[in-house]
């Protein structure tokens, strides 16, 4: 099959909810990422994440504008659209019209469609987050949620990171205490502040709160203490950051770990 032909072919098993045909239709690998063993393909992860757009935007349209390339790589424009009616990963609709766009670059692998998104726009892909409600008005950053959300972690990941596979990192082995002790900002609760997240700090269990809080003291002990790993305690989010070296780990990553340390 053309590109032309595997892109009609994906966008139209979209459209039709069927995602069986849509994941025959995706290579196993990512782009830059062969998943590991244990790890789940690629199909089983996008799919999935389209599945959930979908059901919140039933008029779900996704285009690929502009093809050019003579191969193995084509770009395009990517697009997507739809009117926001049903809840999206614990955000209530908002009956909106939502929009996202972005270059994107594509490979045929095997006769599938591998792809990945190039130079992604950060105030936009915010913006596109506003309009699902999946992230606070900008003046209402510091606050928290007012629903609970919870956004996959590879979608994380894949924010926060801009790649499917883990980034290097050489402090797992800092890694100390995995469980926190206790469910608040002790330095905002002396000051009497708010916080929308808290982070634990993994190598000595220090608790603070997130990077878009008022005070961001997860992040000031981090630099303080020297300590570069944390990870997510708000609601049952488990996933890690490395400050220093920008890495993202998904929750499996301490489930592995659980057992080994306290
Ligand atoms: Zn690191
Ligand atoms: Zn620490
Ligand atoms: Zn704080």
């Amino acid at each position: 099959m053309t590109i032309e032909g595997l892109l009609d072919a994906f966008t139209n098993s979209v459209a039709a909810t069927d995602w069986e045909r849509a994941g025959r239709l995706l290579a196993d690998g990512f782009f830059d990422h062969v998943p590991g063993e244990g790890e789940p393909t690629a199909p089983e992860r996008i799919i999935p994440l389209i599945a959930d757009l979908a059901s919140a935007v039933p008029d779900l349209a996704l285009r690929f504008d502009g093809l050019t390339g003579e191969g193995p790589e084509h770009q395009a424009t990517f697009s997507l659209s739809g009117t926001h009616l049903g809840p999206l990963w614990g955000a209530p609709p908002t009956g909106a019209a939502v929009e996202w766009s972005n270059p994107i670059t594509l490979r045929t692998d095997a006769g599938k469609l591998a792809f990945r998104f190039d130079d992604v726009a950060f105030p936009e892909l915010v913006a596109a987050l506003r309009q699902f409600g999946l992230i606070n008005p900008a003046d209402l950053m510091a606050e928290p949620p007012p629903y609970p959300v919870s956004v996959p972690e590879f979608v994380l990941k894949v924010v926060m990171t801009g790649q499917a596979g883990d980034r290097d990192c050489s402090h797992l082995s800092d890694i100390r205490v995995t469980e926190p002790t206790t469910r608040v900002c002790a330095a905002c609760v002396a000051e009497g502040t708010n916080w929308p997240a808290l982070r634990m700090c993994l190598s000595c269990g220090h608790v603070g709160c997130c990077d878009t809080s008022r005070n961001k003291h997860a992040k000031a002990h981090a630099e303080e203490a020297g300590h570069p790993l944390m990870r997510s305690i708000r609601m049952d989010e488990s996933w890690a950051w490395c400050y220093v070296d920008d890495a993202f780990f998904e929750g499996r990553l301490l489930a592995g770990l659980a057992g080994r340390h306290g």
